[in-house]
């Protein structure tokens, strides 16, 4: 097939590129309006389209949107997937969920996080309780996310961010930016203080697969991290030993990565989705790996995402810095060329296929 046509200019031609392809698969569809409009004014919606057996006890999920702008590559491998029919003769006793946009406002609006500035990815903590540390960002607080965005400003910020990396080791710097945050409110990787729209929206979905589902197994695709169009399979290895064998069974034990375990691309996280997914779904095996794709080099990406927090608290919308940060973050979370989809497609089919494969023996 050609990956080209399934992928996305905009949240909105993605969206109705989804619906389509999921009417055609002969899917039923579930869509959960946002509250709020996107820079087009168009609607925002989490579409949830499902196909096999309505009370199956196996179930594939995957997810687009987590981190919203990321939604161009996890809507095109899901668009692709119902239009190349992966989907229609499922292993019995096994449903497939797909989980277009879950946060469909960053996706309108080309921000990795919600509408509320929020990760919804570092958002699944107990907000009851006192929220993680990150005293490296609390260090870097001033460089990470500085007042102004010219060009000197800019330039003293780099240096001290050399620095630290120079000190502690880049691993160390990526995770004092990226690790996630509970103390700015304007920052970057912040977590919220509160569960956002999206995650309640994800907890909707699983309870709701909790009525009948035993064994989910869940594709959360990402962009941003690794090489060009490699799709790293990332999970919290310490977190659920059960999960984490599952995964190793289903996808190869070589080539599943763990932060905690230091061969990964991504930092240590605090406040991920799958615990939420758990939470939610109380009476299922939840196993949760995160396909990440890389795109552009990383300090490209990291900058990218501290000028679009200085844009959303200081900036001024359609301004052409407003303009040139947006087309930036797309750059550098979309792949945007023909040989990057094909890359995205290719293997998000080879692992949407061992991982029904792995289900249906489970
Ligand atoms: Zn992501």
């Amino acid at each position: 097939m050609t990956a080209d046509p399934c992928f996305a200019d905009t949240y909105s031609q993605a969206r109705a590129r989804f619906l389509a392809a999921a009417a055609a698969a002969g899917a039923t569809i579930e869509t959960i309006r946002h509250p709020l409009r996107g820079p087009d004014g168009g609607m925002l919606a989490c579409d949830v389209a499902r196909l096999g057996p309505p009370r199956a006890r196996r179930a594939l999920v995957t997810i687009s949107g987590t981190h919203g702008v990321e939604g161009h590559c996890g809507s095109g491998a899901q668009t692709a997937s119902l239009r190349e029919g992966l989907f229609t003769a499922l292993p019995a006793d096994t449903s497939v969920v797909a989980i277009h946009a879950i946060n469909p406002h960053g996706f309108a609006w080309s921000r990795r996080v919600t509408e509320d500035n929020v990760d919804l990815n570092r958002n699944f903590v107990d907000h009851s309780t006192p929220y993680p540390a990150n005293p490296g960002y609390e260090d870097l607080r001033a460089a990470i996310c500085p007042p102004r965005w010219d060009e000197a400003t800019r330039a003293t910020a780099r240096q001290r961010l050399d620095d630290y990396a120079a000190a502690h080791g880049r691993m160390a710097l990526q995770q004092a930016i990226s690790g996630g945050q509970y103390a700015d409110p304007h920052g970057v990787f912040f977590g919220g203080h509160a569960p956002t729209w999206s995650n309640r929206t994800l907890r909707r979905v699983f309870a709701a697969l909790d009525q009948h589902a035993r064994e989910i197994g869940v594709i959360d695709y990402h962009t941003g991290l690794g090489p060009y169009g490699h799709g790293e399979l990332i999970t919290s290895a310490h977190a659920n030993p059960p999960a984490y064998a599952r995964l190793c069974a289903w996808l190869g034990k070589d080539e599943i990565t763990s932060p905690d375990l230091g061969n990964s691309s991504s930092a240590p996280l605090v406040g991920v989705n799958s615990a939420g997914m758990r939470e939610a779904a109380p009476n299922a095996q939840v196993s949760v790996v995160a396909l990440e794709f890389g795109v552009r080099p990383l300090d490209q990406t990291l900058d990218a995402l501290r000028a679009d927090a200085w844009l959303h608290a200081h900036g001024t919308f359609g301004s052409p810095e407003w303009m040139a940060i947006k087309a930036e973050m797309r750059r550098v979370f979309y792949g945007d060329e023909p040989r990057w989809k094909e890359m995205i497609v290719a293997r998000g089919f080879a692992v949407t296929r061992r991982m029904l494969a792995g289900l249906a023996a489970a």
